[in-house]
């Protein structure tokens, strides 16, 4: 069975000398997983498609019941070569692309996600001087991967609280959660609060909108990032390597 579709690449994995495992979130299969033959020759018909982030035509041969697929073609529509030639968006953009490998399981199909994370790229492509789009992109994932935080009061009685319990996924106020020492939880600000229910509430395409300072910015970031980690169970390695090269280089380079 041959199938046609866009998709983003995510991940190339070496196998054997010249062979690549390449994850590759597309419009109609979703997340995919294919066998790519000797691309990594030299004049291979793929060229630099199958870098990561590239976005390709793409064709590969198998349905849902093969193991891995085998992709005969990759043609570049947009090759983000930008994010890839400048360190602090190449940094912002892999976190975008490992937030959707760890939360996106294989073949789910959600249309709208492969369009948000597309203009996701492009934003950061021109825009890599804001932490917005980060954020907003990994609220935008949490919804259509079905694990969207709940912060719009406590979760048991749905009267106000602040307080987020990571093991729970949602706000649980003090009345209701009175056993025992919890210390996976975060204090949240009333503000990031409310900006959290603004994204999750409000059209993709109205978010440009929305501004928020670098603190309030930050603050729903970490709490972002703590839930993703413990709903995937990995910790986010883009996160490590950001702190690494802020170690090297000073502050001049930040993810939100
Ligand atoms: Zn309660």
């Amino acid at each position: 069975m041959r199938n046609i579709t866009e998709g983003i690449i995510l991940k190339s994995f070496p196998l054997g000398e010249a062979d690549l495992i390449v994850t590759i979130y597309t419009l109609d299969y979703g997340l995919v997983r294919v066998f790519a033959k000797s691309p990594r020759k030299t004049k291979s018909r793929f060229g630099s498609s199958l870098e990561p982030f590239s976005y390709n035509k793409i064709t590969f041969l198998g349905n849902e019941d093969n193991n891995l697929p085998r992709l005969i073609q990759a043609d570049i529509i947009y090759p983000f070569q930008s994010l890839r030639d400048n360190l602090k968006c190449y940094i912002k953009s892999t976190e975008i692309l490992e937030v959707t490998l760890n939360l996106q399981p294989e073949r789910l199909i959600v249309k709208e996600l492969f369009y948000i994370l597309l203009d996701t790229l492009k934003k950061l492509d021109s825009e890599c001087n804001t932490n917005r789009w980060n954020l907003f992109y990994k609220i935008k994932l949490l919804k259509y991967s079905g694990l969207a935080p709940e912060l719009s009061g406590c979760v048991i009685c749905n009267c106000a609280g602040r307080t987020f319990y990571i093991h729970e996924g949602a706000v649980i106020c003090e009345d209701c959660f009175i056993k025992g020492d919890y210390p996976r939880k975060i204090s949240l600000s009333q503000g990031a609060i409310n900006l959290y229910i603004t994204i999750l509430k409000w059209n993709w395409d109205n978010l440009h909108r929305i501004k928020p300072s670098d603190i309030l910015n930050s603050e729903l970031n970490n709490m972002i990032d703590r839930h993703i980690e413990y709903r995937s169970e990995r910790n986010l390695k883009t996160k490590w390597f950001n702190f690494k090269v802020q170690q090297v280089m000073g502050s001049s380079v930040t993810t939100p």
